[in-house]
Parts: structure tokens; sequence; C-alpha cells
């Protein structure tokens, strides 16, 4: 029988919490982007990447460490607090035979994981914690948000063009285009912060302890991970570290069985297997892989480097080679001193000194990007002048100077229309010239050339490079 004193204290024992600061009990509140996609769009954009995923990664096929892996992921999955859950969403996760120290999530819920990850991790508690903060990801919908936000330089291409489905032929949808960009995004500062959040809330939740999300940052670090995937996020992995641990003060860890013979077991197992191959030595094998989120870059490009770019650059060489892109679906002659940056949809020839980031974003001081851009119209003129409002507002300094020039691409009608910009980076004024033509099914296929207005060398680069442009589509 409970006393009526009894009940009186513990009712103001319940008045006394409820009336303490909030911020000293209560977690981060996190909330959705606006997001102009549907639940089931992330669903089937999710689905398209998934399955060009599997083609293109060589998966560790082992049912123990597939099994393991999966049981760690649907315990972070039923933890994921109730309203980032989506009972549409199907959650899988798979193996990917890789050293690099990476993860990556498709929207509605594809996971690939790399065994390098797990090999990496101290403590499973570590890898789940990779595993909880890219199911934050995913349970956010940062894929789609970011997207409805756009991307500079790219953003209907960033919704639209992905290397491996833009010569796909008919039937692919607009939307069946966009995973490759949607993964290949670098989430901004404040995406991470979030994921990082949520996936210490979800190892709560799951009884982990939130910290090894934290630890496993410095694990990666301590060995000498830092060259890309996972650490080569913004913020700073001390930054995150911090972030971390404060959150995890404020929570309270759920009961769970942690079974570390099992973990061990199964690191166990794949060192039996030797070394797995690099991301980049699996591309110079032939087969074509996507990099993990936040990379910005491919295996053959070396690192995307975190400061901004110099600006300062070689003039274009003389000597050009023939590169191939889009699944072979377009090639190009550039100057031999400029290197290959796979940019969410868009493939960026530059220039050493050229590129960097600013700000979060990926910026561009001298060089040739190349896209496709789902539009609305069919008309080149329509489309042309839709992708550049798409270009005006990722870029806000960017103006329209003079109207559109009529030339020829790869022996098809093409616009050509230069536009002032401000370059956010290093504040000097910049020409941006856009040439644009169709592909067989509609698409908008276009090429962007960006160079310092005082720096009038690079003209010359600039047409060699639009003249040598050939479209098999
Ligand atoms: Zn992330």
């Amino acid at each position: 029988m409970i006393s009526r004193q009894k009940t009186l204290v513990a009712w103001i024992a319940l008045v006394a919490m409820s009336m303490m600061p909030l911020s000293v009990l209560a977690q981060t509140q996190i909330k959705y982007h606006t997001n102009k996609y549907s639940v089931q769009d992330d669903i089937k954009l999710g689905r398209e990447a998934a399955r060009q995923a599997e083609a293109q990664f060589p998966l560790l096929r082992d049912s123990e460490v597939q099994g393991y892996v999966e049981r760690v992921g649907e315990r972070l999955v039923r933890s994921i607090p109730s309203e980032f859950q989506h009972p549409e969403f199907d959650y899988f996760f798979k193996v990917v035979n890789a050293r690099d120290i990476n993860a990556f999530a498709l929207p509605g819920g594809p996971m690939y994981v790399n065994r390098g990850m797990i090999e990496s991790a101290r403590s499973e508690g570590e890898m789940a914690g990779v595993m909880a903060h890219e199911i934050s990801h995913v349970a956010l919908r940062h894929g789609t948000a970011q997207a409805t936000k756009g991307q500079k330089y790219s953003t209907l291409g960033a919704i639209a063009g992905i290397a491996g489905t833009i010569f796909g032929g008919p039937g692919v949808g607009q939307l069946a285009q966009a995973p490759f960009a949607v993964y290949m995004l670098k989430f901004s500062r404040e995406y991470e912060t979030e994921a990082d959040v949520l996936g210490a809330q979800i190892m709560a939740n799951a009884g982990y302890d939130p910290r090894d999300l934290a630890n496993m940052f410095r694990t990666i670090e301590q060995q000498g991970g830092g060259g890309g995937g996972f650490l080569s996020d913004h913020p700073s992995p001390s930054d995150r570290y911090a972030r971390i641990n404060r959150e995890a003060q404020m929570l309270r860890v759920n009961a769970g069985a942690r079974d570390t013979r099992e973990f061990n077991r199964i690191q166990e197992r794949l060192r039996g297997y030797g070394t797995a191959p690099t991301m980049a030595e699996i591309q110079r094998s032939g087969q074509r892989y996507p990099v993990g989120e936040n990379t910005g870059n491919t295996g053959n490009t070396g690192n995307y480097p975190n400061n901004p770019p110099r600006g300062r650059v070689e003039y274009p060489s003389n000597r050009y080679q023939n590169v191939s892109i889009f699944n072979g679906g377009v090639q190009v002659s550039v100057p031999n001193n400029w290197r290959q940056i796979n940019d969410g949809s868009s493939v960026w020839f530059v220039p050493e000194g050229a590129y960097g980031q600013y700000n979060g974003q990926a910026v561009y001081t001298h060089g040739a990007s190349f896209g496709v851009a789902q539009t609305n119209s069919r008309n080149l003129q329509t489309a042309t002048q839709e992708l550049i409002n798409g270009l005006a507002q990722g870029n806000n300094n960017l103006r329209t100077s003079g109207g559109y020039q009529r030339t020829t691409m790869s022996g098809r009608n093409a616009l050509f229309t230069t536009l002032s910009n401000t370059n956010e980076a290093t504040g000097r004024p910049e020409n941006v010239r856009v040439i644009t033509t169709q592909l067989r099914n509609g698409q908008l296929f276009y090429m962007i050339a960006v160079a310092p207005q005082s720096e009038r060398n690079f003209e010359n680069a600039f047409q060699t490079i639009m003249q040598s442009v050939r479209i098999n589509d």
C-alpha cells in the first residue's frame, strides 16, 4: 500500500525534477531539415544506388561476418529514437572487402561497411559507433535534405546526373539517377554534427557507451587513417571527439549485453583473409567504385584539401591527355598538368592549388567541370537557363553578363554563355563559362569553366577542351 505521504514525496520529487533547467538533463534535440523529397524517394534513390554500388564494390561474402554486422546494425536501428524511425526504410548491412577505414549509408537504409573499419576498431562499440553515425544520416534523411538545398556548381547535376546511369538508356527515371550524387555529397558541418549527436543517442539506447563513437576518431587517427573517408569529414576530429563526449554526459546508457568475444572472433576471422585491397587498388585493378561520403575524391586524385584553394596555379600545359569520364560516355582532352576530381555528380579537371574547401564547400578557382542535368525543358536555351538559375542559387555573386552564343560541341548544337562571379574563397572576380548541349535522352550535358578574370591564358585551354569533347550516348 502506498501511503499518502510517500505519494506526496514522490510528487514533490517529480515537480523538482521537471523544474530543473532542461539543459542539465536533456540530450540535444535534433530536427529534420527541409526536404522536398518524399520518404519513398529516399527509398527509391537508395535502392538504385545500392544496386550500382554492388556492381562496383567487391563485397566480402562471409556469412559469419555478415551475420555479425547485421546483428549489430539491427540493434542500432531498433534504438533509433521514435521520431526518426521510418518503418518503410529497409536498413541492411553489407561488408565491402576494402582496407580503407570507411563506411557509407544510402538513403532509405542500405549500408556498406568496409572490412578495414571492422579490423581497425578496438571494440564492438567503436565499430557500432561508425555505424550509428551512418544510420543517423539515413534516419535524418540528410541525402535528400542536402539535395534539396542544392550544391555549388552542381545544383541540378547533384540531383539528376550520375556517372553510372547517365548513359543508361531510356527508362531511367529522374530519381533513379540521383543516388550517387546523394551519397557522394560532402555533408555540411551541421549535418555531420547532427549525425554524431544522434549517433551517440542511438548508441546509448542500444546499450553501447556513446563515448566509443568518439574513441573511434582517435583510433582512426592513431592508425594513420586520416587520409580520407570517415575522418576527412569536417568538423575536425578533435572537435567531434569533444562534442560526442559532451553529449555522452547527458545520456543514460541502456543495459545491453556486449559480447567482446564475438567481436574478437570476427576480427580474427578477417585477419585470416590476409590484407584487403585499398579502394585505390581496387580501382587500378579495373573495377569502378564510388567513394564513401565526404571524401570528395576518387582514389586516383589524392586527398581533397581541407584548406581554401591557394588560387595561384601553373599555366595550363600545352600537352594534353585524353580522359574518359562518365563510364566512357564522354571523352575529353585536358592539359596534362591538371588532375581529375570527382565531386558529387560532376567531374572537375583542375591545376594544383586551384581547389579546396571554404566554409564547408568545395571551391574551385581554375578549371573545367562536366556534368549532366535533368531539366524540365527539351529546348536547349530554356534548359540552359534552368541550369544557370540552379547555379545562381548556390552562388550569390553569380551574374549573367551577355546572352547566349551558338556554338557546337561534339558535333551538336551547343550554347555558350559567360557569367561573372566573385570567388568566395579568394574574393577575386572570375569568369564562369557555361557550354551546354543535349544528350539523346533529352538531358542537358554541360561544361563549366572557371578562371579569374585577370588570367586570360586559360581561355585557350578551355577552347581546346571544349572542342575535344566527344559524347557517345
Ligand atoms: Zn557523416
